[in-house]
């Protein structure tokens, strides 16, 4: 096991690791951009070092100095948490070279997985479900014309090396798809430099359903079980809760398994999540796998019991998986709420400034993940996410009505936050019923 390893991170998630870095007896390195100087999870950590100006460009982006400061502090691995370098394959590398552990896969499966076309053809292997489409990359005009044909339109042309939504073009016939196709690529090349570009069939009403994965260097892999995130905002989600509602057992497990095998495929090490639409008949089609740990994690571990990042860090040192799959049994249901300094009457403003209130819900099967106190100012450089309220029930009836009454526990001041926007969507019929899809946020914003 490790000694001590850095945290290339800020905020929850850096606090989420030094928990579990703890809990395991490893010290930890914190890297600190100026703007985050007197921030509440530097106090927790072993040994901190400044690398920079408040802009990520200029701190946690720095491969040289966040690598220059695990060499100066002896550290013998990196977590990358989420976002920032999390899915470098890059950076994973340079850490390699520097014989420094990368928490998370090796640059291999990371660039395999993190490339849509490449992804793809793997999960046709494994027996994931994916979308009808092309092959691979479109070479030529007429070839995507012929697949659109046969699947139906509509259809999306997706840049492979997509992300952040940038490179997507929905066509509802051929001359859009002629348009579609072109307008893409140049927004692939300008935005990833990588032109490539693929079509698959677009489905119009879908639910978003993931499943929590995780692999260790011997060659095996488990699932957590799946998690819903169908209500999003432009494409951010807001709520997640596990396990997916609506999903028989017979294709919930058939899902999750595959998932399974697509990881244990890649030659997968560490913590990733693959994404899915669903639709109505309980159809699955792959997304995209984020190689990483996700925000939304604690759903799963709640459910199962599984401390996701320990198994992250026990994994990168060479450990095997200390759970079977039959060892992960589910219990019960949870649901998490993101917590975002936004202000939702100014159209999600984001709201840095400084927190006097902070008074976190509490309780039975209630979990607050943040990194906030009184006092904490919000710089103004990063992510509007000030914490994620998470909760447990026995089913998911008592989930919601536990949420309820954490939501109205919370108090937040004097910054405008999402936690008023939460209380009304957890008491939406839509909500309840978990008859939803994944514009249903937007929709009801919009009237
Ligand atoms: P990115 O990596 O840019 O986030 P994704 O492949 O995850 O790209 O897609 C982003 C979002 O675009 C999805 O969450 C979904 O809402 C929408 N989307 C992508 N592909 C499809 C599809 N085939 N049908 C319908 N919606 C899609």
């Amino acid at each position: 096991m490790f000694g001590k390893i850095l945290i290339a991170n800020r905020g929850e998630i850096a606090l989420r690791i030094i928990r579990s870095a703890r809990e395991l007896g490893i010290e930890t390195v914190c890297v600190y951009s100026e703007a985050d100087a007197s921030a509440p999870w530097l106090e927790l950590a072993d040994q901190t070092v400044c690398i920079g100006k408040g802009p990520s460009a200029d701190s946690y982006l720095r491969i040289d100095r966040i690598i220059s400061a695990a060499e100066m502090t002896d550290s013998e691995g990196i977590h990358p948490g989420y976002g920032f370098l999390a899915e470098n394959a890059h950076f994973a590398e340079v850490c390699r070279d520097c014989e420094i552990e990368f928490i998370g896969p090796s640059p291999e499966a990371m660039a395999l997985l993190g490339d849509k076309i490449s992804c793809k053809r793997l999960a046709k292997k494994a027996g994931t479900p994916i979308f009808p489409g092309t092959d691979g990359e479109i070479e030529e005009l007429d070839e995507a014309i012929e697949v659109a044909n046969e699947i139906g339109y509509p259809v999306i042309v997706k840049a492979t090396a997509g992300g952040g939504g940038k490179g997507m073009r929905v066509a509802k016939n051929v001359d859009e798809l002629r348009n579609a196709v072109t307008s893409a690529q140049q927004e692939a090349i300008a935005s990833f430099g990588n032109g490539a570009v693929y079509l698959e069939k677009f489905l119009e009403s879908a639910r978003h359903v993931e499943v929590q994965v995780l692999g260790d260097k011997h060659g095996n892999a488990v699932h957590l079980f799946n998690r819903d995130c169908t209500s999003q905002r432009r494409h951010q989600k807001l709520i997640e809760e596990g396990p997916a509602p609506g999903v028989d057992v017979e294709v919930r497990d058939k899902v999750c398994e595959s998932a399974a095998e697509l990881i244990r495929n890649a030659k997968y090490s560490g913590a990733a999540t693959v994404e899915f639409l669903m639709n109505k008949e309980q159809q699955f089609f792959m997304l995209e796998v984020n190689t990483r740990v996700q925000v939304e994690h604690p759903v799963s571990e709640m459910i199962t019991g599984v401390d996701i990042v320990k198994e992250s860090i026990r994994v990168a040192a060479g450990e095997p998986l200390s759970w079977k799959q039959n060892e992960i049994k589910l219990n019960g249901h949870a649901i998490e709420c993101r917590l975002n300094a936004e202000d939702p009457s100014k159209n999600f403003m984001p709201q840095p400034g400084l927190i006097e209130t902070w008074q976190p819900a509490g309780g039975p099967g209630v979990r607050v993940e943040s990194h906030v106190r009184p006092g904490y100012r919000i710089p103004p450089n990063y992510d509007s996410m000030i914490g994620k309220l998470i909760v447990h029930g026995r089913d998911r009836t008592e989930a919601i009505a536990r949420m309820r009454s954490a939501l109205g526990e919370m108090k937040v001041g004097p910054i405008a936050t999402t936690i008023p926007l939460h209380q009304q969507l957890v008491q939406e019929k839509n909500f309840v019923d978990a008859d939803f899809d994944i514009n249903w946020v937007e929709r009801l914003l919009d009237s």
